[in-house]
């Protein structure tokens, strides 16, 4: 390969690492950022999972401890309800006097100021003793639930009442069935469990303001509430799907929004088997509160990193375009005459070269022009340097006007010399376009102070063994003729003279 070869090739590879050098950019730019996000995103995406799986273990452990206290409590009053129910069958009973009677029925029971009286009704629903007092008033209360359920059903066990208001306070009935020696209806005992009692368990809890602690009876009524809701208590809750689902299943969660407030919260519950239910209910907004800082936080670092990544690779995208524009126009610089803004001589060789080899390779012509000023020494003489200068440019723009074929090359050759390539074309095509600048030179020149131009034609379809300088030396040889022959006209080199010209 030869140096101009060789240049071509370089220049090419250097290209070529530039497109690359830019792609890689923009690649690893964008595997940087979609990496960050991704890698961010899986770990915000854990890290509410985690949220959530933090607040659903908080909700059980709350749900189960609300539980234990209540259903711990509900069984020790039953206790007591079934030992005195049974105690009333003692025969000794009937021939003890009233405080005795008191003193053996209801003196081991131990008091807790949120639970109420016991009191025992006989089958007829009356009032027959109170543990709070020694002679109690007259009542009858065989039109309640809690004394109706025991009559009708022998076998239903410990029955807790919906809310209601008993001695000015809101409160759950709990009542037991009074059986004879051969299962007979006695009558019922019951008692009752206070709201202030749920109040101050409620209290002690360190809870949130969209916190929901509610307690069902096994009915789905909602028999108490945190926060206090007047309009739900003692309501059927059966009709929410979430509450549904809770008697489905022994325990488990669900997500919900709140009946009265209308917050999204996760409810869980603990065990739906027991006699009453705890339902607890964290809101979401308080659930990923925490996770919504961080994952803010995540975002602006994200959007910050991202913007830097952009910003740095505009720069360097805008550093190797701008590499590319300098270098672009030095080599336009390189290969350009200054003067006349034609292609120069090293150039020229390059073009003719390649143009060469691709004659030789398709087996067309190539035709060749060398065009010289005439006498242009006299009239640099006579007009001056710059003169000429103008003058060389005027044949240029002349010369350019006419070669305008894509790979057709118009060089200054040296001084007042220009050469024109013209791939592909014939000795006589090639003399009609060595005419054609000839006459605009004439005709131009005619008006700018009278300078003609000699031009020698040369055209060959090269083979594999000839060399371009003998191209360049036959339209040489046919521009010396020219000027022999008295300047101001187109020789075309014929065969004999030249002898690898057509
Ligand atoms: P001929 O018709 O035989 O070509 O006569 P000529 O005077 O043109 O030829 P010669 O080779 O004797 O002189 C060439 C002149 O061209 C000499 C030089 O002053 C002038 N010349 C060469 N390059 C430049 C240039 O860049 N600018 C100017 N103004 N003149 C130049
Ligand atoms: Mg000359
Ligand atoms: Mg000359």
């Amino acid at each position: 390969m030869d140096t101009h070869g060789l240049l071509d090739t370089i220049k090419k590879e250097i290209h070529r690492r530039r497109r690359i050098s830019a792609r890689l950019m923009v690649g690893f730019s964008l595997v940087t950022v979609l990496g960050f996000s991704a890698v961010c995103g899986s770990v915000l995406l854990d890290m509410r999972r985690g949220a959530e799986e933090l607040a659903r273990q908080t909700l059980e452990n709350l749900a189960a401890s609300i539980d234990a206290d209540i259903n711990r409590n509900i069984e020790l009053y039953d206790a007591s309800l079934r030992s005195v129910a049974n105690n009333l069958l003692l025969p000794e009973l009937r021939s003890v006097s009233p405080p005795i009677d008191r003193l053996i029925l209801f003196d081991h029971l131990v008091p807790a100021p949120h639970l109420g009286a016991i009191r025992v009704y006989d089958e007829h629903g009356d009032l027959t003793r109170d543990s709070a007092v020694l002679h109690p008033a007259k009542e009858n209360r065989s039109d309640q639930p809690f004394f109706a359920v025991h009559r009708d059903e022998p076998y239903f066990g410990l029955y807790i009442s919906g809310p209601q208001q008993l001695d000015g306070q809101y409160s759950v009935v709990v009542s037991r069935r009074i059986n004879g020696p051969g299962g007979q209806f006695l009558g019922v005992v019951a008692g009752s469990i206070k709201f202030g009692y749920f109040q101050d368990l409620f209290k002690r809890l360190r809870l949130r303001p969209n916190d929901m602690i509610a307690v069902l009876a096994q009915d789905g009524t909602l028999v108490v509430r945190n926060p206090f809701t007047q309009e739900l208590i003692g309501k059927n809750m059966m009709f929410t799907p979430g509450v549904q689902k809770m008697f489905e299943r022994r325990n488990g969660w669900f997500a919900g929004v709140g009946t009265v407030d209308g917050v999204q919260r996760m409810f869980v519950w603990s065990d739906s088997t027991k006699p009453l239910v705890v339902l607890v209910a964290k809101s979401w907004d308080d659930i990923y509160a925490m996770w919504r800082r961080e994952a803010t936080w995540i975002g602006i670092v994200l959007l910050v990193l991202a913007t830097f990544v952009a910003a740095v690779t505009v720069f360097f995208l805008r550093e190797i375009d701008r590499r590319a524009q300098a270098e672009r126009q030095l080599e336009e610089l390189a290969i350009t005459d200054p003067l006349t803004g034609l292609t120069n001589r090293r150039k020229f060789d390059a073009a003719i070269d390649t143009e060469w080899r691709r004659a030789i390779r398709q087996n067309t012509p190539i035709a060749l022009l060398m065009i010289d000023a005439d006498h242009f020494k006299a009239y640099n003489d006579r007009f001056g340097h710059q003169a000429g200068d103008q003058m060389l440019v005027g044949i240029a723009v002349c010369i350019a006007d006419t070669v305008q074929r894509a790979g057709d090359c118009a060089a200054r050759f040296g001084g007042e010399e220009f050469a024109v390539l013209l791939p592909g074309l014939t000795a006589s095509a090639a003399e009609a376009v060595a005419e054609t600048i000839r006459r605009k030179v004439q005709e131009w020149s005619d008006i700018e102070g009278g300078v003609t131009v000699s031009v020698g034609v040369a055209s060959t379809t090269p083979a594999a063994a000839h060399q371009w300088h003998d191209l360049v030396e036959a339209a040489d040889r046919a521009l010396y003729a020219a000027k022999e022959l008295g300047r101001n006209r187109c020789v075309v080199a014929v065969r004999g003279e030249v002898t690898l010209v057509a």
